[in-house]
């Protein structure tokens, strides 16, 4: 058992900093212990896992080791616990110098103030996208501006590119829109005729938004991913496959 010497206490007592944190390896698990002008230890496990322990001034180490000990189990459960959640998603960050993609380029962000409650975008000289925004709108004010900006882009090109196709494929699409999804560029509901297209396509190669497009499309001809279906987009757009990886490579795990 690890006997702290009274010096050590006294130096823990009276030091300034250095000595009011400590390190104490209980089965394999680190514990940051920290000591406190506190009567009673606490005990805390972090998101991280991490595992600290606030304790008096004046505790001796075979203290704290056998708090430990009788509270491995609780130790245990909340790590893993914690483990089995997913990981918080990325929080976006829309300030200035932020890089976003448009249409497959690059653009550096320019986050600018602005009196008037309309937020706006546009692009500017340099590729960059200049978001104007009240000075004191949140992140999800500044995401919402930015998704309207994508949003519209892919309002004014979707009807040109269903135009093109429509006597090409030969189907007539009878509604179409934009929306978020998780884990697809599009989606065609063959009965109604009306196709989906993902918001993100927005920052993809105008090529690859044509070829989700065009797929969506090819499935008012044919339902299944099938050796007609390749056929018919062999005959349309040649380079699909190239352009489908393009997407999968940027962000795997969506399908069309
Ligand atoms: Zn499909």
């Amino acid at each position: 058992m690890g006997k702290v010497l009274p010096t050590r206490l006294l130096e823990r007592l009276f030091s300034p900093v250095d000595l009011k944190s400590d390190c104490i390896e209980i089965q394999g698990i680190q514990v940051e212990v920290r000591y406190k002008k506190i009567n009673s230890l606490r005990l805390t496990v972090h998101p991280s896992g991490a595992v600290r322990l606030t304790a008096p001034v004046l505790v001796q180490e075979y203290r704290l080791r056998e708090f430990l000990l009788s509270k491995l189990g609780w130790i245990h459960q909340q790590q893993a616990r914690f483990l089995a959640l997913p990981p918080p998603p990325p929080q976006p960050l829309i300030q200035t110098g932020e890089l976003h993609f448009f249409q497959g380029q690059r653009y550096c962000l320019n986050v600018i103030a602005q009196a008037g409650r309309y937020s706006h975008v546009e692009s500017g000289e340099n590729n960059a996208l200049n978001l104007h925004v009240r000075a004191d709108a949140s992140m999800a004010q500044r995401e919402a501006a930015l998704h309207l900006f994508y949003r519209e882009h892919l309002q004014r090109e979707i009807p040109l590119l269903i135009a093109k196709w429509q006597p090409v494929i030969k189907v007539q699409v009878a509604a179409w829109g934009v929306k978020k999804m998780k884990t697809r560029w599009g989606s065609c509901n063959i009965r109604a005729h009306r196709i989906w297209l993902n918001l993100e396509l927005a920052k993809h190669s105008p090529q690859c938004l044509e070829y989700v497009v065009v797929h969506e499309m090819v499935h008012l001809l044919e339902r299944y991913h099938n050796e007609r279906f390749k056929k018919f987009m062999d005959q349309f757009l040649p380079q699909w496959r190239l352009l489908k990886a393009e997407l999968n490579q940027s962000s795997p795990g969506y399908e069309a």
